[in-house]
């Protein structure tokens, strides 16, 4: 169950009889599968860009059934969305990971361990519960633990969610505003909300060895983020070109780079093979 799925299989479409009986029991079948086992996390690495070593990781969920083999992170995701089961799934995701960094030799470096939480989750204050309850259970710091938050086109309260977010961050975690660049990840979002953190869309990442201005739009929202004093983060470093498109982030001051070019996420004891994050403050 480590190996990052090749083909996801999509079925939103309940084009048969089977996937009609499959969608009116979904919320049974992610209860299930967070219970058993089938639902886990794996982990990709983020690399610190001017020290080359491994700056912390980001924990991704997977959905492995055994009738349907890999599902699609971005397809169920959005079923428990509607299913009303995203709090469950981060609840989940959230317990797993942290227990996982607490019982690793990586728990006493500076390594930072970022967990997506869905910004639909900011419309109250249980998500804040969620995260008190996973810090509890486990003995680490919690600046450690980086919350990147995913779809904040969904977000209707600003104020609340504002609100929201800075309970998570009495806790001591940091927060990450992710896709940035895309969607309604805005400049507003920036503006009002308390951001540690921005994560560069990989859209425009990827595109940055063939595509002058997706280089310029990348040194831009880089120096942007620099000026707001935060960690910038550029996500989809892939293919051949991956060693200049660091290059690239490097000299435009970003400080992480994730993705292909340096691992897929896998299972959390592959981060070892990193060289050691710095030390602990
Ligand atoms: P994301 O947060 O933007 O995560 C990055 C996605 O890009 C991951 O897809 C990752 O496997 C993929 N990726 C990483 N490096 C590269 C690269 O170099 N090239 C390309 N083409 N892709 C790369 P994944 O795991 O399928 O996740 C999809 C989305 O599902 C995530 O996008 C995130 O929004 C959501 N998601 C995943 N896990 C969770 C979770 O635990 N909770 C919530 N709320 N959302 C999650
Ligand atoms: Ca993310
Ligand atoms: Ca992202
Ligand atoms: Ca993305």
């Amino acid at each position: 169950k480590t190996s990052e799925a090749v083909a996801p299989i999509h079925f939103a479409s309940a084009s048969s009889e089977a996937d009609r009986i499959w969608n009116i029991s979904l919320q049974a079948k992610i209860d299930d599968a967070l219970r058993t086992g089938e639902i886990y996390v794996v982990y990709q690495p983020q690399i610190d860009i001017r020290s080359g070593a491994l700056f912390g990781a980001e924990a991704l969920v997977r959905w492995e059934d055994p009738e349907r083999g890999s599902i699609s992170p971005s397809y169920f995701i959005e079923q428990c969305e509607q299913a009303g089961r995203m709090e469950a799934l981060t609840r989940k995701v959230m317990r797993d990971a942290l227990s996982t960094l607490a019982a690793s030799p990586l728990a006493e470096t500076g390594f930072q361990l970022s967990v997506n939480v869905s910004a639909t989750l900011l419309a109250d204050y249980r998500v804040a519960e969620i995260l008190e309850e996973a810090l509890a259970g486990v003995s680490l710091d919690p600046t450690q633990i980086t919350l990147e938050i995913t779809e904040t086109a969904r977000i209707v309260d600003y104020v609340k969610a504002g609100l929201v977010m800075e309970r998570l961050r009495q806790t001591g975690v940091k927060l990450s505003v992710d896709d940035f660049g895309v969607g309604a990840a805005s400049l507003e979002t920036l503006h009002a909300l308390p951001f540690d953190e921005v994560k560069i869309d990989r859209s425009f990442v990827a595109k940055t060895p063939d595509d002058r201005k997706a280089r310029k739009i990348v040194e831009s929202v880089t120096m942007l983020g620099k000026s707001l004093g935060m960690t910038v983060i550029a996500e989809g470093v892939e293919g051949v070109e991956g060693a200049d498109v660091v290059e690239r982030l490097k000299e435009a001051g970003c400080d992480i780079a994730q993705g292909y070019y340096f691992a897929k996420p896998a299972k959390f004891s592959r981060l070892m093979e990193f060289e050691a994050p710095a030390k602990r403050l």
